[in-house]
């Protein structure tokens, strides 16, 4: 990289500083020509998703399809590896080998997404890649947030006409917002779900708890068989099943409120969304549009994909995780179990828990109640704005109902 951040496949030009706000992951709007976007652009501020969603799907959620209730508006949901694993990708690349498809294909002039920092592989950094070769250095997961929105005006006095963006939901859902302002030919979204997402800082504190040799660490991953992978340079792998982990620990604020309350798990304003929930092993695709399908097509055979299964019952894990939610008031939701039940639960959740679509059911219900119980305890004012319609329906069933003044 040259002196402004200048390279031939990847460029990271310089950003402004952000501007102060309140809930904010800092996805980069803030530090555009105009900030003041932010007051219509914000997930955190009023969000409305049935109008970005019939805007860039042609409609809602459609309430008689229930999984759309979940995960969004959804064309086809299936589940996929790439033929040959890239190395260095979180799961098998899917995601960044779209992007260089994309490049290769001369469909986009870049791919707007997240590189590691040279000095902090965990923290992202965003950048504009320019050529297919560039994407490998981008695959992989960091913790934190970093400014991708922040690029948006650089690629566009560059003359980049066609862009592909790959992001988080909190960054997909400003740049939808913003899409028809921002004068792109074509703009191709590849999202991925998010949740718990925390500051490197952060996140270097949870590795610490994992490692003696925490910087050796290379990749981590919660998987959907309720374990926790950790890879190591020397090539070491060590599983952690969830109950084991070392969150009482922590420190209560660890997860910022903006992750703790926000209300797209499923990235629904993607063109298609590459995560790993409902794939039990392997990742789960959701292709939202049109231009959805364009983008899987794009792999040809170099995806094998097949049905998705579902096995267990949400229903009791996700009750017991709304009473852990309500007793630690705000600090991290601890299972009250005693330490020598642990194990036995931690070999029995992967085998009797849910699994598959109704994992990934259970993960947003979870995080739709704590949507709903954090705002209540910290910004009792934002429900009436902040949580849409669909949220209020997945908490339904768990008793949680709006009070007076929670909805608009
Ligand atoms: C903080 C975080 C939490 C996640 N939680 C879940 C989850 O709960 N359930 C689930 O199904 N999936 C989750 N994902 C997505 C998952 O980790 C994989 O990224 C996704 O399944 C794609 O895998 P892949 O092998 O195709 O990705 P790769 O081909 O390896 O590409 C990963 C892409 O993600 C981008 N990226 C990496 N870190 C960040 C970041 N911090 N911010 C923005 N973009 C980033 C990279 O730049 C790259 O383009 C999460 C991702 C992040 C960043
Ligand atoms: S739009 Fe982005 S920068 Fe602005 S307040 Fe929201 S998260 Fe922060
Ligand atoms: S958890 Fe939500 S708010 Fe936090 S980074 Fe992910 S999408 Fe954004």
């Amino acid at each position: 990289m040259d002196g402004d951040g200048r390279m031939d496949a990847v460029w990271a030009p310089p950003v402004r500083a952000a501007m102060p706000r309140g809930l904010c992951t800092d996805c980069g709007i803030s530090r555009s020509d105009n900030p003041k976007r932010c007051g219509h652009a914000c997930q955190f501020i009023k969000p409305d998703y049935p109008l970005l969603e019939t805007l860039v799907h042609g409609r809602a959620r459609d309430p008689a399809r229930i999984d759309e209730q979940f995960f969004g508006p959804f064309r086809r949901m299936v589940r996929a590896s790439l033929t040959a694993p890239r190395a260095g990708a979180q799961w098998t690349g899917i995601a960044t080998r779209i992007g260089e498809r994309l490049l290769q294909t001369g469909a986009v002039d870049a791919v707007l997404t997240m590189a590691p920092d040279p000095d902090d592989k965990w923290r992202p950094v965003p950048v504009l890649v320019t050529e297919a070769a560039g994407m490998a250095q981008c695959r992989g997961m960091r913790m934190g947030y970093a400014p991708l929105l922040a690029l948006l005006e650089p690629a566009r006095a560059r003359g980049f006409k066609r862009l592909a963006v790959i992001g988080i939901p909190c960054q997909v859902y400003a740049l939808r917002a913003l899409e028809r302002e921002l004068g792109f030919e074509r703009l191709y979204v590849i999202g991925t779900p998010c949740s718990d997402n925390t500051t490197t800082e952060n996140f270097h504190q949870f590795l610490a708890l994992l490692a003696d040799d925490p910087d050796t660490i290379t990749y981590l991953e919660f998987r959907a068989d309720y374990h926790v992978e950790l890879r190591f340079a020397d090539g070491r792998v060590k599983e952690i099943p969830f109950l084991q982990l070392p969150i009482s620990k922590l420190p209560p604020d660890f997860f910022p409120m903006t992750c703790r309350t926000c209300v797209d798990y499923t990235n629904v304003l993607a063109d298609i969304t590459v995560g790993y929930m409902a794939g039990q092993g392997e990742q789960w695709l959701l292709v939202r549009n049109a231009r959805g399908e364009e983008l899987l097509a794009l792999l040809g055979d170099e995806v094998r994909v097949s049905e998705l299964g579902s096995a267990g019952k949400r229903k009791g894990p996700v009750s017991g995780f709304l009473k852990n939610v309500e007793r630690a008031a705000g600090g991290l939701p601890l299972r009250g179990m005693p330490n020598w039940l642990r194990p036995l639960m931690g070999w029995l959740m992967p085998r009797i828990g849910p699994r598959g679509l109704e994992f990934a059911r259970a993960r947003v219900e979870m995080k739709a109640v704590e949507t709903v119980l954090h705002l209540r305890r910290a910004y009792p004012k934002r429900l009436r704005n902040m949580v849409p319609a669909h949220v209020w329906a997945l908490v339904k069933p768990y008793g949680i109902l709006p009070r007076d003044g929670e909805t608009p």
